[in-house]
């Protein structure tokens, strides 16, 4: 059964993100990332760069490597640290391929296919065009997952499908072998925001949708996010309130504007009541400039600092490997595997 101690004071968490682009942006960092920051303090998390994930549509070789890099970075100057945390990168960690291929071949065709992001992923160049790795990589995502075996995992609603997934192979697995997984339960994060695209604010700030007026990269050089603000699209009116459906624009930024400086909405539209779009967008975009700043910064820092990034992430998949082995070894053993 689950090797020691999730249950105890601080339960065990598992989370990744993808290194397929050179920034996280405002949507991935407000919907996702802050949380993570947040979650180091009640529990143990294991975070990870989803290289494996990536490689499922075309990467060039060199900007992968960079990119697992700039997000390993990324993630400390956000508030991950290191010692509360492990942060690793998903290929230095084999357990998870070796897992994922003992779980695809659990998994029945019919049940991979009914994963409606597939559809969506794959829509663009029509399911032929598509990888087998896209297929099956919600497989994998169960068993990132599971060799953790932690209690929790932070899901937003498009990942829940991928979760049900996940409990059932664990379930199964447990039924046909011996009991060996924890059955994770969907943690709903507190306080995720919905970011909309600064110039369309009907979609969600998106790396791959988004014109590059419409997403705040967290890397770009402050005075353009400043400026993206400023220029960010709102309605005819003039009143700072917040209403999603008549709205949508100057909802998007009060958003960000609480989002970044923990005030809430209400006490905003107070402020800006009778001053009109212009005044705020321009607070905003210092508000904005006051953030990306230091991040940046100690970003650029850490990119420096290639032995101290390499430490954190070695310590990282040691931590991530001497859990993940052991799950392995259990799975490998119920499997029939020889072991010698
Ligand atoms: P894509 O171009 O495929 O939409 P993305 O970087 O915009 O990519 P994902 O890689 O799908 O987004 O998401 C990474 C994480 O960031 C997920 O947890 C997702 O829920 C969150 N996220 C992404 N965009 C937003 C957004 N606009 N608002 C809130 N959360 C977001």
């Amino acid at each position: 059964m689950p090797d020691a101690p999730t249950s105890a004071a601080r339960p065990r968490v598992l989370s990744g993100i993808q290194p397929t682009a050179d920034s996280f942006h405002f949507g991935n960092y407000l919907g996702a990332l802050r949380q993570w920051v947040a979650l180091q303090e009640e529990h143990e998390p294991f975070f990870f760069i989803a290289d494996l994930h990536a490689i499922t549509v075309e990467q060039d070789p060199k900007l992968l490597r960079e990119r697992c890099l700039r997000a390993a970075a990324q993630l400390l100057a956000m508030g991950i640290d290191p010692e509360r945390s492990a942060i690793f990168i998903q290929s230095q960690v084999p357990a998870h391929a070796q897992l994922g291929w003992v779980l695809q071949c659990l998994t029945g065709f019919g049940e991979a296919r009914r994963m409606t992001q597939f559809k969506d992923k794959s829509a663009k160049g029509g399911e032929g065009a598509a990888s087998v790795g896209l297929f099956t990589y919600p497989v994998l995502q169960a068993a990132d997952i599971l060799l953790y075996r932690p209690q929790y995992v932070p899901v937003g609603e498009d990942q829940r499908q991928h979760l049900e997934l996940t409990r059932d192979l664990a379930a199964r697995f447990n039924h046909r072998f011996k009991k060996t997984f924890r059955l994770p339960e969907p943690y709903i994060l507190k306080s995720t925001a919905k970011i909309l695209d600064l110039q369309l604010p009907t979609a969600k700030m998106s790396k791959s949708a988004s014109s590059p007026g419409g997403i705040i990269e967290m890397l770009d050089d402050p005075k353009v996010s400043a400026k993206k603000i400023r220029s960010a699209v709102t309605d005819s009116g003039s009143e700072v309130r917040f209403d999603e459906g008549e709205k949508p624009g100057i909802s998007n930024l009060l958003t960000i504007y609480s989002a970044l400086t923990g005030r809430e909405i209400e006490d905003l539209e107070k402020e800006y009541d009778g001053r009109g779009y212009g005044d705020f967008k321009k607070d905003l975009a210092e508000v904005v400039v006051e953030f990306v700043t230091p991040f940046r910064d100690r970003t650029l820092e850490l990119l420096d600092d290639k032995a101290q990034l390499d430490a954190v992430l070695r310590d990282g998949a040691a931590r991530a490997n001497a859990v993940a082995e052991r799950t392995l070894a259990d799975v490998y053993d119920r499997v029939g595997f020889v072991r010698i």
